[in-house]
């Protein structure tokens, strides 16, 4: 299995003091992929500090010299992109076609800040006193601790990292304690591109005390912050302290709605996109499907079809269209819904167990699940599942419906299916939501903003919008 991998800290490879390390288990077989160095809040001071001394000289560079190196990386990223692939699925399960597919996202996002670092443009406005002149600068936050989940083990790193190292802020990064080793390597990449030493900072390390570190160090300007809304809610009070800038993608709880007008084939298509991929391990994947009435039984009847041919199993092999849940704990939260739906009266449609034989009880799998008689008491229908559950309500009225689907404390993601136009408008008005999916289940794209509504975020991610966010705004006012 080799050494454990380092944490790199001010340009060099490096052990945690407390000589601790953390290891990485396959959810799909249980075996070991890897260890890591497992640090604290003594390497995430190193790394703040390493950050902080080099923020003068990498917000000083022109923006077409950090392009340089954003483009660079990209390439290095793009060419790993089978290692980078098989080591994310390895340590969380996904389908090696969605890991490649994730591994080229993040290269499209370095792409897309390397151009947009060239973009930040301030202002010059005209001004209501004769002898004054107002000009606007954006300038960068500072340095930027950010936090990340391992659902997208390379690419909400990389939509953290790319528009702030873009803005000319400087970085260290805390990844999840499953996916280490992806971070790892990508900061290998880091370090071919030859970003200067302490630009961007890796600390493998203890949740809470490189979180009470980012939040309590001054030379933290900002937060970034990738996971579930308990978490975001600490760090924004830990933030405001020193009133620091956050941004936060947090939970969701996305509704599906289909009309009796829709495209069911499509929708269905859909459903399985926003439900299945990442095993329903997505802030974005839909935990309430709405079906009218009228169409109920023939969608349910399709959607049972489909997950017939759905195949199981580990991520690395080929035919592998569901992956196991990330552990154990997630998998009991899994059954632990599909029970309690079943206490109050939910009828299990297909599926509803963990999977045991043979080699599946090596791993967390959860057959791909569908409820009907689904009412609002069950867990189901308020907290976040995040696994291959679809529980199905029935519906008859629109405007009941919308009420349904926006009553949540959750605002990130929404899907509709219709093929009404002047139905897809209002539903694209009146869905409280961040994204909107009108007959499309996979609305993610790097030039488009990502976040949430409500508890469900603050901030977006995802082209020019996401820059803002690692952007001052500083008037200057000159008097002639
Ligand atoms: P999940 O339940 O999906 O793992 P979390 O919000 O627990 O979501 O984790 C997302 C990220 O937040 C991970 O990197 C995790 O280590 C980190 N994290 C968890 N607890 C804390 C905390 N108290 N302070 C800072 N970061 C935390």
């Amino acid at each position: 299995m080799g050494e454990s991998k380092q944490m790199y800290i001010n340009g060099e490879w490096v052990t945690a003091e407390s000589g601790e390390t953390l290891e990485v288990i396959n959810p799909a077989t249980g075996e070991l992929v890897g260890t890591a160095s497992f640090g604290d809040s003594r390497e995430a001071k190193k790394a703040i500090d390493a950050a902080h001394e080099a923020f003068g000289g990498w917000s000083k560079l022109t923006a077409r010299e950090r392009s340089k190196y954003l483009y660079t990386l990209s390439e290095l990223v793009k060419n790993s992109r089978d290692e980078l692939a098989g080591l994310i699925s390895a340590e969380m399960g996904k389908p090696l076609g969605e890991a490649k597919g994730e591994v080229l996202g993040a290269a499209d996002n370095f792409v897309w800040y390397a151009e947009e670092a060239k973009r930040v443009y301030g202002e010059t406005i005209p001004s209501s006193v004769a002898n004054k002149r107002i000009m606007v600068l954006r300038q960068p936050v500072g340095v930027v601790g950010a936090i990340t989940p391992w659902n997208f083990p390379i690419n909400m790193v990389v939509r953290k990292i790319a528009p702030a190292l873009a803005a000319g802020c400087t970085v260290v990064l805390k990844p999840a304690e499953s996916t280490p080793l992806t971070a790892v390597r990508l900061f290998e990449l880091i370090e071919q591109a030859g970003f200067p030493k302490g630009v961007v900072n890796l600390v493998v390390g203890k949740a809470e005390a490189v979180g009470q570190e980012f939040i309590d160090n001054p030379k933290v300007s900002k937060i970034a912050f990738t996971g579930s809304t308990r978490v975001g809610k600490l760090l924004m009070e830990g933030a405001a302290k020193q009133v620091k800038r956050v941004s936060m993608e947090l939970g969701g709880h996305a509704p599906f709605i289909v009309f009796q007008d829709a495209d069911l084939d499509a929708a269905v298509k859909g459903l399985f996109e926003s439900k299945f991929r990442n095993s329903g391990q997505m802030c974005i994947c839909t935990n309430r499907l709405y079906v009218h009435e009228e169409v109920a039984d023939a969608f349910t009847e399709k959607l049972v079809e489909r997950l017939k041919k759905a195949k199981v199993g580990d991520g690395r092999q080929k035919e592998t269209e569901i992956g196991p849940l990330v552990n154990e704990r997630a998998l009991n939260k899994v059954l632990e819904h599909i029970e309690d739906a079943k206490d109050k009266g939910g009828q299990v449609v297909y599926g509803g167990s963990r999977m045991t034989e043979g080699d599946y009880a090596k791993g967390f799998f959860c057959e791909p699940t569908v409820i009907a008689n689904v009412t609002d008491e069950m867990k189901i229908t308020y907290e976040e599942t995040f696994g291959p559950v679809v529980p199905i309500v029935r519906f008859t009225d629109e405007a009941d419906v919308v009420r349904q689907a926006n009553d949540t404390r959750y605002g990130l993601a929404a899907y509709v299916y219709t093929r009404d136009n002047q139905r897809c408008f209002r539903m694209a008005e009146l869905l409280e939501y961040g994204i909107v999916g009108i007959n499309d289940g996979s609305p993610t794209q790097t030039q488009a903003p990502f976040g949430g509504f409500k508890e469900s975020g603050i901030g977006r991610e995802g082209g020019h919008f996401g820059m803002d966010e690692y952007l001052e705004t500083k008037f200057v006012s000159f008097g002639l």
